[in-house]
């Protein structure tokens, strides 16, 4: 027998509706930040990722590479940021920068699988790219914000910040970090060890006990900022203070992409483990370019809608049915004239295929209907079907001719 490859997973109707519900509300809140949906390939040219990160986890680690029968080197997106500004060049977009872009749809990662971590994942996202100020920043964390209160979910879930400051302040600190770790390198995590020589950064994120109390002592990120930067960032959490968004300084949280710089932020949550990020975002003056576009700064951040959907109880169908029940061929017949003018109307109708009558009505209970057309011999006879209301359990005989008129009042008001 078949099963879901390791890593993926089917969403069954309830989870659908949740995934689709959560996206909705988060574009409809990018839509009030003047954002606009893009969709980009699931696959792109490896290039695409790989001359980008080779040093991050994500990139080196975790993507889907493969061959296509023609020969081309591809590879499964991770994540979307790349993939939308490989288009913005495509394109030739810079020049009508600001670009405000949101985008939802799954990515892919060879990671180990756990609840909250899949191989296939649903994120959502934006990327606000063109505006070098603190306001940009200010804003997609304010919007990230906003989606979480829509959502329901901002009680379980924290700010966190930090700046990784401009390209100067990194170098200089990624130096001092080096001097600092190297006397260590054999008494840190395997892990650690490795990301010595790719992205000593990333250690400052890691979780193995070993390396926290090596990294306890580490020469400190803020030390090494210069007045830019600086700057900078506290323009950043002024801005979230005006906004009343509560934040905390994280001074160990670092992007596993190597083209961050400046703000970094995550939302984090208590409640689903390891997999406590929800929200994940930072800026990225240098990827455009990095690219081989024009000099452009970005900012923005990716959702894990598959963690999202696990801190929401799941949501109650819009509508629910009228339940059709005609009993014999006749009134099958009679019902399928009356069920589809009521579809037409935009009518949600169940039609009882088979079983008796106590069958189908307990059927129409546990779709939660809201009445039940029952038509059989007599009623066909009569010309009239039995409009029952399950709320109020009363039953009233009414016309063909006048149901779909008096339906539409009741259900759709
Ligand atoms: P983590 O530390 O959990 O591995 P990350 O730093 O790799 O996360 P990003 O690359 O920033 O995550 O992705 C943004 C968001 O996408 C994450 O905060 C998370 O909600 C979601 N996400 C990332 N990887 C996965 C995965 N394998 N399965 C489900 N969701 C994921
Ligand atoms: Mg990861």
């Amino acid at each position: 027998m078949f099963q879901p490859v390791r890593g993926t997973h089917d969403l069954l109707p309830e989870e659908c509706r949740q995934y689709r519900f959560i996206v909705k509300e988060a574009m409809k809140v990018a839509r009030c930040y003047g954002f606009e949906e893009i969709s980009t390939p699931i696959f792109e040219f490896s290039g695409v990722f790989h001359r980008l990160g080779e040093t991050s986890d994500v990139v080196s680690k975790e993507t889907y590479t493969f061959q296509d029968r023609g020969g081309e080197d591809l590879t499964l997106r991770p994540e979307g940021t790349a993939g939308i500004v490989r288009a913005v060049i495509s394109h030739g977009l810079g020049q009508h920068a600001p670009l405000k872009f949101s985008y939802a749809g799954p990515m892919f990662r060879y990671e180990r699988p756990q609840k909250g971590r899949y191989r296939q994942f649903d994120q959502i996202g934006v990327e606000l790219i063109g505006v070098a100020k603190p306001l940009a920043d200010i804003e997609v964390i304010a919007m990230a914000h906003q989606i979480l209160k829509n959502l329901g979910v901002d009680e379980s879930v924290k700010l966190n910040i930090n700046t990784l400051g401009d390209t100067e302040s990194r170098e200089n600190y990624k130096k001092a970090l080096l001097n600092y770790l190297k006397p260590f390198r054999p008494k840190l995590s395997l892990e650690s060890q490795d990301r010595l020589d790719r992205n000593p950064l990333r250690i400052l994120d890691s979780k193995s006990e070993q390396d926290e109390m090596i990294i306890k002592e580490a020469p400190v990120y803020s030390d090494y900022l210069n007045e830019t930067s600086k700057t900078f960032f506290n323009d950043v959490c002024k801005g979230l203070e005006i906004l009343d968004i509560s934040y905390k300084v994280n001074t160990r949280l670092v992007r596993g992409l190597d083209y961050y710089c400046h703000t970094t932020f995550e939302f984090i949550t208590d409640v689903l483990g390891a997999q406590s990020t929800v929200i994940a975002g930072g800026r990225y003056d240098n990827l455009v370019e990095m690219m081989g576009g024009p000099r452009l700064p970005g900012v923005g951040w990716g959702a894990g809608v598959d963690r999202l959907a696990l801190l929401r109880p799941i949501i109650p169908l819009e509508q629910t049915p009228i339940a059709m029940i005609p009993l014999g061929d006749e009134a099958e017949k009679a019902c399928f004239k009356l069920t589809q003018e009521l579809r037409d109307k935009g009518i949600f109708v169940d039609i009882g295929y088979h079983g008796n009558l106590s069958k189908r009505l307990k059927r129409a209970d546990k779709l939660k209907a809201t009445y039940a057309i029952i038509i059989g011999e007599d009623e066909m006879r009569a010309q009239e079907a039995l409009l029952r209301d399950f709320k109020t359990g009363a039953q009233e005989k009414v016309p063909f001719e006048k149901l779909v008129d008096k339906l539409v009042k009741v259900q759709l008001a």
